[in-house]
């Protein structure tokens, strides 16, 4: 009904009244709520939702009808009887949606399925399909999108699901890798119908790593994946999301010495070079012929220098040792840099150092201390994380799962 004072010719469409509107924004904000109690508490009765909700309780009934008949939520058990009729517990539906990760690496790829719930369902690693014989020399090479897609077709009848179960893909990739991420993620839309997206390996490891208790707790941090390349990754609180931060860090290209050793990049003296690359080589070289010791040419082959010069070091070797220093040190240079530009001095390292490695991460923070300037307020400490690129695709499952419930409106 209008009331006296509104005039309807000046609209064609009737405007939706203020009231009515803003009831349908609580509404849809009510069941997101209930939604996400029924995530957090899961399996939860009635009664519990409308305690944690301070809903009504005809109110929580009617959402969580509608939740039920959308297939979001489920009655996954019943509460132990205390006499009276037994409570029904309710769920998130795990039989319903799922997301499904690709993590590329090299020629081979891991994938993972997980329902909504973050249930791993299906994991496996697979040689990624090699490039068909290309008859006509005027057709294109299949791109990596068209050489996954047979890849995702066959996993999903193995699993016996359909396209449409899938709510999200994502593709994740280590640094350095020579992908268009973007045009990967827009030509396996295309061909899956799945909203795709493309997320470097340390924003999803900085991920999972952050529901580990011992990171969980921090307020920010500097999060550095060291695997063949070194990424970093800031985490500078709850609001920080993935998607403001980029593609490619070049952390590990951070140029330390303008005239030092080669790097793969084709620059000279990055951080990368001194780590795992030609700069460790010469410091393993140069520390061995200091000292008289023949050093194990076979190295030189090595592909996974830091990995190989580690295990020598361990073995007793005194060169790569030394080598070994140079490269922590050369770390803790480039780390001591991004604390003082950040002012954060917590460093989570993950990757190739696990929980043994002690010894280097004392190391790395009496180096870091050393380059930071004797008023800098806080003392660095490095905290040994305990992903590993293995882990990429089921930690690329658990970030979509988490942003398909904070980005679900029911409007
Ligand atoms: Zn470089």
């Amino acid at each position: 009904m209008l009331s006296p004072n509104e005039t309807p010719r000046q609209e064609k469409q009737k405007p939706v009244p203020a009231t009515r509107r803003n009831n349908k924004l609580v509404r849809s904000g009510n069941t997101k709520r209930i939604l996400l109690l029924v995530k957090e508490l899961e399996p939860v009765s009635l009664d519990t939702l409308v305690q944690e909700s301070a809903l009504t309780y005809p109110t929580v009934l009617g959402i969580i009808k509608h939740l039920e008949k959308e297939s979001h939520v489920e009655k996954i058990a019943y509460a132990p009887t205390t006499g009276g009729r037994q409570a029904v517990l309710f769920g998130i539906c795990g039989i319903v949606r799922y997301v499904l990760a690709l993590h590329l690496n090299g020629e081979a790829v891991d994938i993972t399925i997980t329902n909504i719930r973050d249930g791993k369902i299906f994991h496996a690693t697979e040689a990624i399909p090699v490039q068909g014989e290309v008859q006509d020399k005027t057709e294109k090479p299949r791109s990596m999108a068209h050489r996954l897609v047979p890849l995702v077709g066959e996993i999903l009848k193995k699993t016996r699901l359909e396209l449409s179960s899938l709510v999200k893909i994502c593709v994740t990739y280590p640094e350095g890798t020579n992908i268009d991420s973007q045009l990967l993620s827009d030509e396996l839309e295309t061909a899956l119908h799945v909203p795709t997206s493309t997320v470097a390996d340390r924003i999803v490891l900085n991920f999972l790593e952050r529901r580990s208790y011992h990171i969980s707790s921090l307020q920010r941090y500097i999060f550095i994946l060291f695997d063949r390349e070194l990424s970093l990754s800031m985490y500078r609180g709850p609001c920080d999301t993935a998607e403001e931060l980029p593609h490619r860090t070049y952390f590990g290209h951070m140029t330390m010495d303008v005239s030092g050793s080669g790097c793969t990049c084709g620059k000279q003296g990055c951080l990368q070079s001194y780590v795992s690359g030609e700069g460790l080589l010469q410091a393993y070289r140069d520390a061995a012929h200091q000292m008289g010791l023949v050093w194990n040419t076979a190295m030189e082959q090595e592909d996974d220098l830091f990995h190989a010069v580690l295990a020598e070091s361990y073995k007793g070797d005194k060169a790569a040792r030394m080598a070994i220093d140079q490269a922590i040190r050369m770390l803790a240079v480039a780390l001591a840099n991004v604390v003082k530009v950040e002012g954060i001095a917590t460093i989570v390292l993950s990757g190739v150092f696990n929980s043994t490695d002690v010894q280097f991460k004392r190391l790395l923070e009496l180096y870091i201390a050393e380059y930071l300037p004797e008023d800098f307020p806080t003392t660095p400490v490095v905290i040994l994380g305990t992903t590993s690129p293995s882990d990429c695709s089921y930690a690329a499952c658990l970030m979509m799962n988490a942003q398909y419930f904070n980005s679900l409106s029911f409007e």
